[in-house]
């Protein structure tokens, strides 16, 4: 992003190929074209850095859901996608990856202004993960393969197993981080054969328009994958569906929650990836140098409005001033801005009700009892930007301590030599299970707290980092599943038992 940038108008930024798209009347893709929406609605898509609006979708309904569900379920019995050479599938899928990087500008600049996240780790970091995670899963396509299992049922037997894919699945999305969310749940799902609805977020459609389109670019037949946008009765209507085989849901634990009870219909398979509310150890024997940024950005990137957002920060005495001054100096040292300036470190939070619910939050944290070291209201202007925000004097009574904020506030807490044993407990106060770091040199302590905390992620001595063949998902009300690696593939699969009576043993 090299040309000037503009606040008043951030569309000047933005290359030609993303402004023809941004400018189109975009329908809902279904059966591998567009098509218009039975409501006839649409939804402005605005920019939360500036409130204006840089394109509108259809407003899908529940009649729309219907037929993208038909399409896909077309698709999965009739068209050639889970009956085809693993092969020929996985080159599909590798293409889309191929593609993803030789328009990564467009696909960034579309999540930027749709979310606000800087250009630089949106660009460097989230698009092209999502190439990668193509890429990776085209890899698992030909390597679907099952077992043969000895048994002892009476006379002579050929037992084996297979992996077929688990039919039509519905994907709803959140809005942090767009297009990697996308890429994280399309990519598997079409490795292991299965056909598509999905469901992006009402603020972030855009880059999972323009990913469906390039899709077919790619060679994947119509209808297997399918986009609707619309409002969370949308992603409902597709939770409840009774012709979708697997509901794949990304956001909040309380929608998470009202997934489960729309898919028990007809029993669908569900997997979900919730809040967070991850802790975060730093120790006396740390590298400093590396862990102050590290324990900073574990929450500041993305503006807090990461899952794994490391929110709960757990300082050993010995460091506890300089841990405390060193993240607060970078926080005060972050520049919030458009994500098109180059000069910006931090973007704003999504929308006015997440905002509202951060400076809410800020505030109860305050009346109970929390202290601000840093931070601890809007910045100035009347836009979305939230200043990056450190308390200290937490306690588990609080409840910033508790609540997910998905905002950028860490709420630090100091420790002292308590067992490896009694951190863990105190890691564990809470409902969530996503992820921890650990922040030492020692590696016995590295491992054992490891071990002991009930998270699905423990990254030590870094935080955030994901890679797609490293599982990914929670404990207790994070969620259920793992996407990434192969645990992925077993999300979109289904294993069949098949046993072969050879006759009497002779
Ligand atoms: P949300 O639950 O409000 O919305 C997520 C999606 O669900 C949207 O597409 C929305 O339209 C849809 N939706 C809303 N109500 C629905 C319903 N009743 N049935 C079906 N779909 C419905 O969450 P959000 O505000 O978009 O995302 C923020 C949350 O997501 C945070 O809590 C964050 O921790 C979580 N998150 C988790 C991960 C992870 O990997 N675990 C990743 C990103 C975000």
């Amino acid at each position: 992003m090299n040309k000037m940038f503009s606040f008043d108008n951030p569309m000047a930024s933005v290359s030609a190929p993303t402004r023809d798209f941004l400018a189109r009347q975009h329908g809902l893709f279904i059966g591998g074209d567009w098509v218009a929406g039975r409501s006839g609605e649409r939804r402005a898509v605005v920019d939360p850095a500036t409130g204006l609006e840089h394109a509108s979708v259809t407003e899908g309904t529940s009649e729309d859901i219907d037929r993208a569900v038909a399409a896909a379920r077309d698709a999965f019995e009739n068209g050639p996608w889970p009956k085809m050479k693993p092969k020929e599938r996985a080159a599909i899928v590798h293409r889309i990856g191929e593609l993803i990087d030789a328009h990564g500008d467009e696909f960034a600049e579309l999540d930027v202004l749709d979310e606000g996240s800087p250009w630089g780790v949106v660009r460097n970091f989230y698009v092209a993960l999502s190439a990668d995670h193509f890429r990776y899963f085209a890899g698992w396509a030909t390597k679907l393969d099952g077992a043969t299992m000895p048994v002892n049922m009476g006379g002579e037997w050929l037992a084996y197993s297979q992996r077929e894919p688990v039919g039509v699945v519905g994907q709803i999305l959140p809005w942090n981080v767009p297009m990697l969310m996308a890429a994280w749940k399309i990519a598997p799902a079409l490795a292991a054969g299965c056909t598509l609805v999905v469901k992006p977020a009402e603020d972030t459609p855009m880059s999972a328009l323009r990913l469906a389109e390039l899709c077919r670019e790619a060679g994947l037949p119509d209808g297997v994958l399918n986009v609707v946008t619309g409002a969370g009765a949308v992603g409902a209507a597709l939770a409840e569906h009774p012709d979708v085989d697997k509901v794949s849901f990304t956001g909040s634990t309380a929608t998470g929650k009202a997934i489960v009870r729309a898919a028990a219909g007809n029993l669908k398979r569900v997997s979900l990836e919730l809040g967070g509310k991850s802790p975060v150890f730093v120790f006396p024997d740390a590298d400093l140098d590396l862990a102050i940024p590290g324990v900073a950005e574990a929450v500041f990137l993305n503006s807090g409005q990461a899952c794994t957002a490391g929110s709960r920060l757990y300082i050993h005495e010995d460091v506890y001033d300089r841990v405390l001054e060193g993240v607060a100096a970078y926080a005060e040292g972050l520049k919030l801005g458009h994500g098109f300036d180059p000069a910006t470190n931090l973007g704003p939070l999504i929308n006015r009700k997440q905002f509202d619910r951060v400076n809410r939050l800020m505030e109860t944290g305050v009346s109970e009892g929390a202290s601000i070291v840093t931070g601890g209201s809007p910045a100035d202007g009347d836009g979305l930007f939230y200043r990056p925000t450190l308390l200290a004097g937490v306690t588990p009574s609080h409840t910033v301590y508790r609540e997910e904020i998905f905002g950028p506030v860490i709420s630090a807490m100091k420790i002292t030599d308590e067992t490896v044993t009694a951190l863990a407990r105190e890691a564990n106060n809470t409902e969530y299970g996503l992820g921890a770091s650990v922040w030492t040199k020692d590696l016995a302590r590295a491992h054992k707290l490891a071990a002991r905390i009930r998270a699905g992620i423990v990254w030590v001595n870094n935080h955030n980092q994901s890679d797609a063949n490293f599982p990914w998902g929670g404990y207790k009300q994070s969620g259920w599943g793992r996407e990434m690696g192969k645990s992925a593939i077993e999300l979109y699969t289904e294993t069949k038992s098949v046993a072969v009576y050879l006759g009497d043993q002779d």
